[in-house]
């Protein structure tokens, strides 16, 4: 019988990780000259992190997603510290989190440390995409000021043009510059706001780097489409956090490249993540982090989740050829242009982040929900799924938006959907036991019975 082995790589992702965390906290220990900012993890981070000096940032949804896995306990507290304060509780469960960190002035590393004192950041950086992104950061600077008469000034990058279909080879120039001028704006920004310079050398470099992340981790997920599959998404998500937080960084692109050539090895020996594999599913957002468990319960049926539209495409680079999808080519291949200079970088930049990470498949602010189903279909198909669970999730309006709409296109289209509600960040608002209920008796429906060897269930 084929066995399932550990990943080689899985320590040095979680020991990456939780560098980039502890490191955001204890950097103005550390060094004199630097600058620790944070923003969300759609930010264009490549501009801030190439300032000439030591950079550090944290992205406010990575901070909160591994806070509520790794401290549920924690995540409750901030939350009723939020509704104490006065906000209602169907805001984006994210933000609820961080604001609710800053209130109880407690920072929590990737590792699950605790630290009191919730750490000062130079500035805000963010891009507006959902109606939440501005108003996060916007909120949190007050509450910094009220909290600790700090003033921490904000910058937000509007990039709302509009549908960008995920099919669409280049996006509409003027969609392109109205962008590109923010972002030109907001280096002035920074430089006088930090007293420090952007570097056109460390720019360009985060950019090549940002390119490279987001184009491995799509190579990655290609390999997921072999049956078995080599990663369960429980496996996937510490693995694609990295480059939710650091994909700008040179240690994110050396570790997918380490990671790609691993997966690549599993699959050519057979290695699959689970040896009892039988059922395929596809998912659509976030998770309910406080609650992955139910990844792994599913796997006492045969049942798998080889990966999602999230965690495909928040931070994978791809385009679809001749219907299917691919990794995307460099922009040199793909659209004759080259990274010489800082603005044609930047232009660059401005397009590959909008396909990918800002405006990308993943997001549904403004594309109707038949461009969702067409992708989610996609998926489902190229990667041989059984099925598509849909994450009817309360703590994000933004990835929610049209959702319904989609589930229901996607059941007129003859796939097998099953829908649960939840919460990606609230632990209050998740009914795991009735949703691992529900879900065992849909498995039930297609078929599936447990597996039980040797008088017990096969999941460790
Ligand atoms: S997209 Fe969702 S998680 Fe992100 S800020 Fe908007 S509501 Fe929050």
């Amino acid at each position: 019988m084929t066995i399932t082995k550990p990943l080689r790589t899985w320590g040095e992702f979680k020991k990456a990780v939780a560098k980039f965390s502890e490191e955001f906290y204890h950097c103005k220990e550390k060094y004199e000259n630097c600058i620790r900012w944070e923003g969300g993890d759609g930010a264009f981070e490549a501009i801030p992190n190439a300032l000439d000096c030591k950079v550090f940032h944290m992205a406010g949804e990575p901070y909160t997603g591994t806070l509520v896995n790794r401290r549920p306990d924690l995540a409750v507290e901030f939350q009723n510290e939020v509704k104490k304060f006065g906000f209602p509780e169907d805001m984006c469960a994210y933000m609820r989190t961080h604001w609710g960190s800053i209130l109880a002035d407690k920072f929590v590393t990737a590792n699950g440390n605790e630290y009191d004192g919730y750490p000062l950041p130079d500035f805000y950086w963010q891009t507006h995409a959902c109606c939440s992104h501005a108003r996060w950061f916007d909120v949190a600077s007050k509450l910094i000021q009220s909290k600790k008469g700090a003033n921490v000034p904000v910058y937000v990058v509007d990039v709302n043009v509009g549908p960008i279909n995920p099919r669409q080879k280049r996006i509409n120039p003027e969609k392109v510059d109205y962008i590109f001028n923010q972002l030109v704006n907001g280096i002035k920004w920074l430089e006088d706001t930090t007293g420090y310079q952007i570097s056109d050398k460390k720019l360009i470099g985060n950019i090549n780097n940002e390119i490279e992340s987001t184009r491995l981790w799509a190579e990655i997920m290609m390999y997921q489409q072999n049956i078995p599959a080599p990663l369960d998404e429980k496996m996937i998500f510490p693995l694609f956090t990295l480059a939710v937080q650091a994909r700008t960084d040179r240690i994110c692109v050396d570790l997918y490249r380490k990671l790609l050539k691993e997966i690549k090895q599993r699959v050519e020996e057979g290695i699959p993540a689970d040896p009892n594999e039988k059922f395929r599913i596809i998912s659509d957002a976030q998770p309910p982090w406080m609650n992955l468990d139910l990844y792994k319960e599913i796997r006492k049926y045969g049942a798998l989740f080889i990966g999602s539209l999230y965690t495909f495409s928040i931070i994978g680079a791809w385009e679809f050829v001749n219907g299917k999808m691919v990794p995307r080519r460099r922009p040199e291949e793909a659209w004759g242009v080259d990274l010489d200079s800082w603005e044609s970088a930047l232009k660059v930049l401005t397009e590959w982040h909008l396909k990918t990470i800002s405006m990308g498949p993943a997001t549904c602010m403004f594309n109707p929900p038949s461009t969702r189903a067409d992708t989610l279909s996609a998926i489902a198909d190229q990667w041989n799924a059984d099925a598509i669970i849909v994450h009817l999730n309360r703590g994000c309006e933004g990835l929610s938006l049209g959702l319904v709409e989609t589930t229901r296109l996607l059941k007129k289209r003859g796939y097998n959907v099953f829908e649960y509600e939840g919460n990606c960040a609230d632990p209050l608002d998740f009914d795991y036991d009735g949703t691992l209920n529900r879900l065992f008796s849909y498995l039930e429906t297609r078929g599936l019975t447990p597996i039980i060897e040797r008088g017990r269930s096969i999941v460790r």
